[in-house]
This record gives C-alpha cells, sequence and structure tokens, in this order.
C-alpha cells in the first residue's frame, strides 16, 4: 500500500521520531530534530551499516575526522570551483531557483522577471578565529569523504593493512541546498556513511560491480522491499567531472524514484589532486608486486536520514484486525527503536514489582521500554506504531507460574514462556526463530 509522506511526517511526530527544529521559535527550514524513538532508528540504522562495512569485514577501517578543515582541501577537491548550482532570482520577490526548475522565465511564487543564471556555491563559510577581521574562512564539510582522502597515508602506514583497503566514516555534512524538502529527504545539515575502497587500476571495474551488488542487498536483508528498491547507471553527461562511473540505488518513495545512495568510481582524482595541491606524496607502495601506484578509490556513499526515511516508509503499514484498523511498522527487528517493551497488565501494586524486575533483567541486553499507563490494548497498539517487535506481559498468572506472555508484533502471536531464560528466548526468535512453532502454547490474538 502506497503511504503519501504526510502520514510519515504525522506519525514521526506523533510517536516522538522526527520533530521541526526550533519549534517553539516557529521552525527552521528544513532542519529536523529526532526524538526519543527516532534516534534509536537512526543509531540502528548507522549500527547496522559499520557492522556490515567495517565489523564483518578485514579489509575496511574506520575513521572519525573533524568537520572543519583546511581551506585548501576544497580548492584541491575541486568544492570550491565546481560545487555549485546555477541559479535565477526573481527581481521582484528575490526568491531563489534553480535554473532547472525555471521552465518559463517567471518567478513560479509571483510571476516576476527573473535574473540571468549565476553559479552559486553550495558549501556553507564560516569564520575560524578570536578576532572577526583577521579569522579565516574556512568551510563545514559537504561531504566526509575528504577527511578521509587527507588521512589515505595516516591509515596505511598506522593499520599494516594492504591495499585493497577501505576506509569508512559516518559523520555530519552540510550542503546550503537552494531547494530542500520532503521531510528529512533533502536537507542543509544532513549524515552521510561514505567508505572509500582503494584498489589498484584495472581491478577499479570488478570492484565497482561489486560494491553495488553488496550496497543494493544490504537495504534488501535490512527488510526494504525489493519492488522499492532499484539500481540506475548515471548517463555519460551526468557524471561528475572526477567519475568514471556511477550507480545510484533508488527508492520508490512517496515523491517518486529518488536516490538513496551513490556507488561511483572516483579513479585517482582524489589522491592526484591531493597530493598535487598538497605536494606529498599519496602513492602506495605494492610490496607484493613492488610496484608503486596511485591507486583507483570506488565511494559507496550513502545518506543516514534518506535512509531513515525509506526504512521507515517501508516498514509503514495500516491493517484491519477485528474491524479496527492498526498502524504498524514492520521494521526489521535490529532497526526497531525499542526491541521489547514489558507491559504489566494493570498498574496493580501486586504485578508492578514483578514487572520492574522483568524490566531490570531485559534492559541488560535489549532496548526496551517499560508502560503501565492505558488499557493492554492501547498499549499494545503505541508498540506497533513504533515498530516494537516483541511485548511482554506480565499477569496476575505470572505471580503464580513464574511465566509471562510475549506477544510479536507481524503475526500477532503470543505465547506464554517461564521468566527464567526469557532474554534467550528473545534473543532466538529476533535470530530469525518461528514463532509459532513453540512447544509452549501459541494463540493469535488482536
Ligand atoms: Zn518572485
Amino acid at each position: 500500500m502506497p503511504v503519501d509522506m504526510d502520514k510519515i511526517v504525522s506519525l514521526c511526530k506523533r510517536r516522538g521520531f522526527v520533530f521541526q527544529s526550533s519549534e517553539i521559535y516557529g521552525g527552521l527550514g528544513s532542519c529536523w530534530d529526532y526524538g526519543p524513538m527516532g534516534v534509536e532508528l537512526k543509531r540502528n540504522v548507522k549500527d547496522a551499516w559499520w557492522k556490515a562495512i567495517v565489523q564483518e569485514r578485514n579489509d575496511v577501517v574506520g575513521i572519525d575526522t573533524s568537520i572543519m578543515m583546511h581551506p585548501r582541501v576544497w580548492e584541491a577537491s575541486g568544492h570550491v570551483d565546481s560545487f555549485t548550482d546555477p541559479l535565477v532570482e526573481c527581481k521582484a520577490c528575490h526568491f531563489r531557483w534553480r535554473a532547472t526548475e525555471v521552465s518559463d522565465q517567471r518567478c513560479p511564487k509571483c510571476g516576476g522577471e527573473l535574473t540571468e543564471p549565476r553559479m552559486f556555491n553550495l558549501m556553507f563559510k564560516t569564520l575560524m578565529g578570536p578576532v572577526e577581521e583577521e579569522a579565516s574562512t574556512i568551510y563545514l564539510r559537504p561531504e566526509t569523504a575528504q577527511g578521509i582522502f587527507v588521512n589515505f597515508e595516516n591509515v596505511v602506514s598506522t593499520s599494516r593493512k594492504k591495499l585493497p583497503l577501505g576506509i569508512a566514516q559516518i559523520g555530519k555534512s552540510f550542503r546550503n541546498e537552494i531547494t530542500p524538502g520532503n521531510f528529512v529527504f533533502r536537507t542543509r545539515e544532513f549524515e552521510h556513511m561514505e567508505l572509500e575502497y582503494f584498489v589498484k587500476q584495472g581491478t577499479d571495474e570488478q570492484w565497482l560491480d561489486y560494491w553495488v551488488k553488496e550496497r543494493f542487498d544490504w537495504y534488501i536483508e535490512l527488510g526494504i522491499k525489493k519492488e522499492n528498491l532499484r539500481l540506475r547507471q548515471h548517463g555519460r553527461n551526468e557524471l561528475a567531472h572526477y567519475a568514471k562511473d556511477c550507480y545510484d540505488v533508488e527508492y520508490l518513495f512517496p515523491m517518486g524514484w529518488s536516490e538513496l545512495e551513490g556507488i561511483a568510481n572516483r579513479g585517482d582524482y582524489d589522491l592526484s589532486q591531493h597530493a598535487k595541491h598538497s605536494g606529498r606524496d599519496l602513492s602506495y607502495y605494492d610490496a607484493e608486486s613492488g610496484e608503486r601506484y596511485v591507486p583507483y578509490v570506488i565511494e559507496p556513499s550513502a545518506g543516514v536520514d534518506r535512509s531513515f526515511l525509506a526504512f521507515l516508509i517501508d516498514a509503514y503499514d495500516e491493517e484491519e484486525i477485528g474491524g479496527e484498523t492498526r498502524t504498524v511498522l514492520h521494521l526489521h527487528p535490529s532497526l526497531a527503536p525499542v526491541t521489547v517493551a514489558v507491559l504489566p497488565l494493570s498498574r496493580n501494586e501486586r504485578l508492578t514489582p514483578l514487572a520492574k524486575e522483568v524490566h531490570k533483567q531485559l534492559c541488560q541486553s535489549f532496548m526496551t521500554y517499560y508502560d503501565d499507563s492505558q488499557s493492554i490494548g492501547r498499549r499494545y497498539r503505541r508498540q506497533d506504531e513504533t515498530g516494537t517487535p516483541f511485548c511482554v506481559t506480565i499477569d496476575f498468572q505470572s505471580l503464580e507460574d513464574n511465566q509471562v506472555t510475549i506477544r510479536e508484533r507481524d503475526s500477532l502471536a503470543q505465547i506464554r514462556v517461564p521468566i527464567e531464560g526469557l532474554a534467550e528466548i528473545l534473543q532466538a526468535k529476533l535470530g530469525g526463530e518461528a514463532f509459532d512453532t513453540s512447544p509452549l502454547w501459541a494463540t493469535r490474538q488482536p
């Protein structure tokens, strides 16, 4: 079922995923704050990426570089000259538009006359230093990649790794986009997950194919429906000046197919440019072949915020159950903000101590949420809306038999299990163990 963006924005606000930045002051355009549920989902997206890219591999290491860098970095990278958009300005209301957005030479807002297109740099400028007059102009990074390139030598010489070698980074980037929009899809401040994978020239095309497949499959493994994902190769005229080849992983957002991630073959452009501008030799000595060369680089570059949005949209569902509609997020358990909700049947003083004890046991291993307000039915609905895979209910019978009920989000199956070993049972369920084949009793209840 296709979902419109308004429903997602409203769910995000209602359930504490995303709030408008500085809302009490009227909000700041295209800036968003991640609330208690959003921060967990976003962290899980980044953790899943780091696990797949760094933790589970022997040929990639991580790095965390500063947002502010030497201004010459951006001269070498080409951003000062080329990171620009052609803009036109309305002579009447002074609103700026991307030249490509305006078809009939009139301001889409007020119908006013437009200026000729002018180039506008997308990097944010700021001043560094204690005295404003003497301070130097620096930029907020528009990508995390350059922090990796300028550390190539440091990483190679300290990590004792051979090529092919990847360096991965997650961090904030800033672009003064003229037309941000579509909620957290395009914003001026966002998070990047970038990998620069350094290889020998001649093996680059093969490695590009490899990473295109790896990255496409990553989204599928984390639950994105295959029919909502596609690959698109850039046309010749679309390629950035440094790129030899590039593919986009695109997702079918409510506003249409849009880029989630780009996987580019950047050749040896970046290291060569930095070698030229810094005067440092950034070539690599291959001890096996005895050759020295400037490596080529394959770059899978993904947006955290737009991945977050795609996972949310893809998980969103409205289901008819017993004549009622339930809104549910079928999020992959490893992405869900809360893994286990602990719900005493009521606030009865006999139930509370046992429920607190169960919560204490589970919060060591899982992100948990304790909730004893309102009816159990309403609490289940709330957990469904935030995508919690499991609810553990403590009732009066639990006081007698030391067992609790686990309710599973997607199948709505309920099973009764002993409190002792509850964490292990949940861990097995998270690992993919089927829910309804439990030796204990199982029922399907709304
Ligand atoms: Zn205008």
